[in-house]
């Protein structure tokens, strides 16, 4: 039996199984003990974050009276920590070649009726010009494992051609990563390609599910997959971002390892995720959802997104459109960061005429709105949609970014950054009505700025845009 270690570099000592069941045992013990709950969301308000076992006690607490002051913590951290901003990005898929046997998702190797398709940097052209028109500067990029089709090579050539597209006045500011598990060798090539974000669900932390549930492929292997942040780090990226997909396992397990997984990067790198996602398992071509008995429900996923909030106040956290409107809309103001608009989650679904064919994408997308209109949604509901990408081109990554973070400077740097990158994207890319409720929003919202020396030069700079520069930052 393995001793739980967070600082080890072993997969089954981090993220150490009886030390979950531990945890969900004190948990379950503690969900009607009012007086240890009073102690952990005291120290909650501190806003340092808490131990897995403690927000394993949060997310049990049968309460209702502890419930209400929960979310009402989470939704303050998040106000202070991130205001009313929250980051738009956009998934890229570049292949669904993949030699995995993941039983969740249709890109498995055994499913010979999805086709096929690999972009080429041609194709990636028409895929990012699609995407630059809509008003992305950030995406995600998206490949399935297959070291013959998508080799590392191919990964990098793509982020090259992403990077360097200018068309009218859009660029790719910041390309994230979501490949499958590689070497630190693969990162440090990354690293060096200008990745913002290396991205890896761990789909399910529970050792004896995961292998049940990637039955073949190199993802099979449960520590070579869980170790792969820390190569990620000794490679040299530090801005990792974390998630499970929710319905696989008992929600409770994997929340509490996921959190364990945030305390082995903090205590063996200095430097925690920089994102954590959210996703819950969705129906596609192959994938029946029903057939996976752990799902969870909107108000168990409320839950969850809030104590995550709670317990790793510094970490971004991340919601797709796999999530309709009405889901996005309930847990956006308990602790969401970010969010993607517009998606299309097949290959080569952006440039593609005609609506994308539903057969070839990864998972089905419930909140289909074009980004025009999740951008005025937000602003509606009183969100500052941000196109920022400054800390990634500044290079306040890793545990500069979390200093950011930490010294409160959040409202003089990412609230003017906010509103400018809104400015450039109400311009260039907005319809009239959009335009006419961002620019009302810009004008209320610049006042928040409290630095008056800021606030002057984002000002200008508002102005500059509007006289046609483009990519200002603080
Ligand atoms: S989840 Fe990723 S690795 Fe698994 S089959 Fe799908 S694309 Fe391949
Ligand atoms: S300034 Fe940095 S932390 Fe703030 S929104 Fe921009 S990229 Fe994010």
């Amino acid at each position: 039996m393995s001793v739980y270690d967070p600082k080890s570099p072993r997969a089954e000592e981090f993220i150490n199984h009886e030390e979950v069941l531990a945890s969900l045992d004190y948990a379950k013990e503690n969900c009607h003990n009012e007086a240890l709950i009073d102690e952990i969301l005291n120290k909650a308000r501190l806003r340092k974050g808490l131990s897995h076992r403690e927000a394993a006690v949060l997310l049990d607490c049968d309460i209702p009276e502890k419930n209400a002051e929960i979310y009402a913590l989470a939704e303050q951290i998040k106000k202070d920590f991130y205001g009313n901003r929250i980051v738009m990005f956009a998934p890229l898929y570049l292949s669904n070649y993949c030699i995995n046997g993941c039983v969740y998702c249709p890109y498995h190797m055994k499913n010979k009726h999805i086709p096929r398709k690999k972009l080429t940097q041609d194709e990636i052209r028409r895929e990012v010009i699609a995407l630059q028109d809509m008003g992305h500067k950030r995406l995600a990029i998206e490949s399935g494992e297959d070291p013959v089709n998508n080799p590392i090579e191919y990964i990098l050539e793509s982020i090259k051609t992403i990077y360097d597209i200018k068309h009218k006045n859009g660029a790719i500011r910041r390309v994230n990563v979501n490949i499958a598990a590689t070497t630190v060798e693969n990162y440090r090539k990354l690293k060096d390609a200008g990745i913002g974000t290396y991205i890896l669900f761990q789909e399910t932390y529970h050792k004896e599910s995961y292998e049940q549930l990637h039955p073949t492929g190199p993802k099979h292997d449960y520590a070579y997959h869980t170790e792969a942040m820390d190569r990620a780090m000794q490679g040299g990226i530090d801005d990792v971002g974390l998630g499970v997909l929710f319905g696989l396992e008992r929600y409770r397990y994997e929340f509490s390892a996921l959190l364990m997984h945030a305390e082995h990067l903090e205590a063996a790198f200095g430097v925690g995720p920089h994102t954590i996602s959210v996703p819950r398992i969705r129906a596609a071509d192959d994938i029946d959802p029903s057939t996976f008995a752990n799902g969870i429900n909107d108000d168990q996923f409320a839950k969850i997104v809030a104590c995550i909030r709670i317990a790793v106040p510094y970490t971004g956290m991340i919601v797709s459109t796999r999530e309709s409107q009405k889901t996005r809309e309930r847990v956006l103001h308990l602790g969401i960061s970010q969010i993607s608009g517009g998606s299309r989650t097949s290959v080569g679904g952006y440039a593609e005429e005609e609506p994308e064919c539903e057969s070839s994408a990864q998972f089905d997308v419930s909140d289909r709105r074009p980004l025009d209109a999740v951008v005025q949604w937000l602003m509606k509901l009183g969100y500052i949609p941000s196109f920022c990408t400054a800390c990634y081109r500044e290079g306040r990554t890793g545990d500069r970014f979390m200093s950011l973070c930490k010294s409160g400077k959040i409202l003089n740097c990412c609230h003017p950054n906010a509103l400018m990158t809104l400015k450039e994207y109400l311009i260039d890319y907005a319809s009239p009505e959009t335009r006419q409720v961002g620019e009302e929003l810009i004008k209320q919202e610049i006042l928040k700025v409290p630095s008056d020396k800021i606030r002057a030069i984002a000002l200008q700079h508002l102005d500059d845009i509007e006289h046609g520069q483009r990519d200002f930052r603080f």
